[in-house]
């Protein structure tokens, strides 16, 4: 039985007709292969069911949070699955309790433990094409989890990897480009991706693909490519092992978020411990801590230290920086939102010199100050100031020659 894995985004079902055109798509692989269907909510609908339950409490319980959090999947998956039948496919719809698939506890950001491919087996001896929410699961405990916005992409991966066969994931772009087409119009489709440079791009925010999906289809050599549902004739781009990339540029892509915030704690005693003395409350607070940066003061008693965190977590992590003033002994807090994240991805970085001396020049050249900077071996990421990303984004991406 030849097998393979579609997922489908949200804008991808976002309508009856984006619903009726995926399945034709559907249908097309549905002549060769036994299908694992993997649904995202329609778009905007898990907005829209974050939203309403804002308007009981701030702080929803989360077992509860992730039971309304997890239905718009179950709607889009009954409806394809409907429409399926209608037009004479053997589809049916199985909810992530049911197949299952297993979850760590943790809710609204549970990672997969395991999924019971058996049951998909069973289920194909009856149906040709199962439709599976993506973003749910279910805990030890039974309770229905999710994996944290954009997590379908990850299902998806998870089921296509531990089936052992391919997954094709359907979107509103033809496939990976240099950098957000919706943002660069000029930005070029990569044709083959390596995982590591993938892996870079999604974590540093190309929400093409979730990051840890990335992650698994690396670990677990699963064959991935991301493909338009709005033209699905053409080539998207395949995501693979750097050996099977034969031209490796000295960057790839440039990706950035908006979704970041700074805190600086001025005058910190500059002795043993006392970093672990800020972070160590913040990690317990599930405070993911990205970039850091200290400096000493002129008379080397005391530090300045800043750092970067998710936006949405700055108010919890003021309110442990208070907290913790005595125990850590600085002197003054600041902190901005109005900050943002580029990076410049690429493998050749590990043989080039120069991308770093270009991206400085560039932003330099152009009067863009940089706040932090952090490098990896295949990338370098720098802190500015959200007002200049836009303009950051598109003249970086000519002085490395991306639109061509
Ligand atoms: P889906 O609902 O199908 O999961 P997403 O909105 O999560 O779709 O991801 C697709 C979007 O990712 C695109 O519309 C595009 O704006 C954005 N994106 C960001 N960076 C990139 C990139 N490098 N290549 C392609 N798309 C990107
Ligand atoms: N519906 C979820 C979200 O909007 C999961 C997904 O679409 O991948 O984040
Ligand atoms: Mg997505």
């Amino acid at each position: 039985m030849k097998v393979k894995v579609l997922k489908f985004g949200g804008s991808s079902v976002g309508s009856i007709e984006a619903i009726k055109r995926s399945a034709s798509i559907i249908s097309k692989w549905s002549k060769k292969y036994k299908l694992v269907v993997v649904l995202s909510a329609m778009y905007g609908e898990t907005d829209r069911l974050i939203n309403l339950t804002k308007s009981f409490s701030k702080n929803p319980n989360p077992a509860d949070y992730d039971i309304a959090l997890s239905s718009g999947e179950t709607v889009s998956c009954a409806l394809m699955s409907i429409h399926l039948n209608s037009i004479k496919f053997k589809s049916k719809a199985i909810m992530g309790w049911q197949i299952p698939i297993n979850t760590s506890d943790d809710f609204n950001k549970a990672r997969i433990l395991s999924v019971n491919n058996k049951k998909i087996y069973d289920e194909f001896n009856k149906y040709d094409i199962l439709i599976v929410p993506g973003f749910q699961g279910i805990n030890k405990n039974f309770n229905i989890t999710t994996l944290g916005r954009g997590g379908s992409d990850t299902s998806a991966v998870a089921i296509a990897s531990s089936l052992k066969v391919e997954c094709v994931i359907y979107t509103d772009v033809e496939g990976v480009y240099t950098t957000d087409p919706n943002l660069v119009p000029k930005a070029k489709k990569i044709p083959k991706i390596s995982y590591e440079e993938m892996l870079e791009l999604a974590s540093q925010g190309a929400k093409v693909l979730q990051t840890r999906s990335v992650e698994l289809a690396m670990r677990k050599k699963t064959k991935l490519s991301v493909r338009s549902s709005i033209k699905p004739s053409a080539s998207g781009t395949v995501i693979t092992d750097e050996n099977n990339v034969l031209e490796n540029n000295t960057v790839s892509g440039i990706a950035f978020s908006r979704d970041e915030a700074k805190i600086t704690l001025s005058k910190v005693l500059d002795k043993p411990g006392v970093s672990s003395k800020i972070f160590g409350p913040l990690a317990k607070g599930n405070v993911n801590v990205d970039m850091i940066l200290q400096n000493i003061s002129q008379d080397g008693k005391f530090a300045n230290l800043s750092f970067t965190l998710p936006r949405q977590d700055i108010d919890k992590a003021i309110k442990i920086i208070k907290r913790e003033k005595t125990n850590i002994g600085y002197k003054k807090m600041q902190y901005s939102t109005d900050i943002a994240k580029l990076s410049v991805v690429g493998v050749g970085m590990r043989s080039h010199a120069g991308v770093a001396q270009t991206l400085f020049d560039t932003l330099g050249n152009n009067n863009i100050n940089i706040h932090l900077i952090t490098t990896s071996e295949i990338k370098i990421s720098v802190l500015i100031s959200e007002l200049h990303l836009e303009t950051a984004v598109k003249i970086l991406h000519k002085a490395y020659n991306l639109h061509k």
